[in-house]
């Protein structure tokens, strides 16, 4: 079920942060992916939850 584009989009996409919990508290974390809409998303760190959508890869 990993189709992801590259093997780095894999490796974003399936970080595990054992500090944060959330994602999006976690500075390490890039990506989010949404396994529902299949749409990934770039997480903006601005201590809120907000992310855009990305519809290209970005290390391609
Ligand atoms: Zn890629
Ligand atoms: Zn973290």
């Amino acid at each position: 079920m990993n189709n992801h584009c590259c093997e780095t989009m894999k490796d974003q996409v399936n970080i595990k942060c054992k500090i944060h919990a959330n994602p999006f508290d976690c500075p390490d974390i890039l990506i989010t992916y949404d396994k529902k809409f299949d749409e990934y998303g770039l997480i903006i760190h601005d201590g809120g939850s907000s992310s855009i959508e990305i519809t290209y890869c970005p290390w391609f």
